[in-house]
């Protein structure tokens, strides 16, 4: 039987099975399909890390963002580098990663892009626009896995860690558990010896830190502990960030568990994310709400599971806490997050070099943008 080649929400129930093999290999067609050995074993042991890995025939759903960013055309006009908000410059030096996970947001330039690697003339580009911006204080490195060509990592911080006004990098990478064995002792000490606390001048200081995406507790194999605590031994924070999604980590249980294992082993709990509307995302994102829910009843445990939850729009992230109201609205059938954001249009336009403000977004009467941001749903499709 011939696959079709287009299928919505409405219409999943309708393809047959018979159909789902052929037609997951046309989303490796698509978009790239690949993992770690050290990935693949894992897959094998815990349904919650095959679910992120495995390449699902939903994937060729009509829906999602194709480009949630702008990223490559960047507001800045230089590849690799982004801006969105006034404090921060974002750098990815390569697009790859070592495994693919299904729901990156990025998933049009790392799964389906050309994983071009900055330039040289890049990033001395990069650089200028940050050294000649004192407001910007924090740079991220991001990817792609940027863990994966540690050279050019080394290359960036080298200079970034010179301009007096960037006092925190943060490094986003989810080497540590893709590749575990290739977080060295060597490579933590370069790292980490970017790390100066001045202690005369505390503000001066220069703080280096990695944020790893840990979704479940699967992932936190004694490998993955050991290159964590490659850092965490030589003073650099690992914070770890989370993804929800449905089947894998939404529900109390499993996250409670996920945010004991970080407490135990050193890992500081930071972002709960909920999942981006990116293409090939649909079976996988929750509501807003169902996070919302699970908070509330984390928090009667400890404070400490009261992470920081948010949903990021073009214009930045969204923070949201339990006991907060969400405003709906319907547009097209579908069901939106309507939400002042905290950032004025103007600003947003000035330091971003955007002519515009994204679709579906608008400026209230004291300028604030007001986002609209696609919500997930609570109905479970198998995978
Ligand atoms: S490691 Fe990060 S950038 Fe790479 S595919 Fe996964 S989520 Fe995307």
């Amino acid at each position: 039987m011939t696959a079709p080649m287009k299928f919505t929400p409405e219409t999943v129930s309708a393809v047959p099975e018979s159909s789902h093999a052929e037609m997951v290999n046309e989303v490796k067609d698509r978009f790239r399909y690949a993992t770690t050995r050290y990935i693949k074993n894992l897959m094998e042991q815990s349904d919650a890390v095959r679910k992120q890995f495995a390449p699902s025939f939903y994937e060729l759903m009509d829906f999602g963002k194709e480009q949630p960013f702008e990223e490559g055309k960047d507001n800045s006009g230089i590849y690799g580098l982004e801006r969105i908000y006034e404090d921060r410059a974002v750098i990815t030096p390569y697009f790859g990663c070592a495994s693919y996970c299904r729901y990156c947001f990025k998933k049009t330039r790392t799964l389906a892009g050309d994983n071009k690697v900055m330039a040289e003339e890049n990033i001395d580009a990069a650089l200028e626009y940050i050294r000649a911006d004192s407001r910007i204080t924090t740079a991220l490195i991001t990817g792609g896995d940027p863990l994966a060509k540690p050279a050019l990592v080394y290359k960036i911080l080298e200079q970034l860690s010179a301009i007096p006004h960037i006092t925190k990098i943060r490094i986003g990478s989810r080497h540590i558990l893709f590749q575990p064995d290739r977080i060295t002792s060597e490579l933590a000490e370069r790292i980490a010896s970017y790390n100066r606390v001045d202690p005369e001048k505390p503000l001066a200081s220069k703080n280096i830190s990695v944020g790893v995406s840990i979704n479940h507790a699967d992932e936190l194999q004694p490998e993955v502990i050991r290159a964590v605590q490659q850092f965490t031994k030589r003073g650099v924070t690992v914070r770890g960030q989370m993804v929800l999604m449905k089947g894998i980590n939404d529900n109390v249980a499993t996250l409670k568990n996920l945010l004991d294992h970080f407490l135990a082993v050193g890992i500081v709990p930071y972002y709960l994310f909920h999942c981006m509307d990116v293409v090939g995302t649909y079976h996988m994102r929750t509501s807003v709400q169902r996070g919302l829910d699970i908070l509330a009843q984390l928090a009667e445990f400890s404070g400490t599971y009261s992470v920081p939850y948010v949903y990021v729009t073009p214009v930045g992230k969204h923070r949201v806490a339990p006991g907060m109201q969400l405003d709906y609205e319907e547009i097209d059938g579908k069901r939106y997050i309507r939400r002042k954001s905290p950032y004025k249009a103007e600003r947003f336009l000035a330091f971003s070099g955007k002519k515009s403000l994204p679709e579906l977004h608008e400026v209230d009467e004291d300028g604030y943008i007001v986002s609209r941001y696609l919500d997930g749903n609570d109905t479970y499709l198998p995978y």
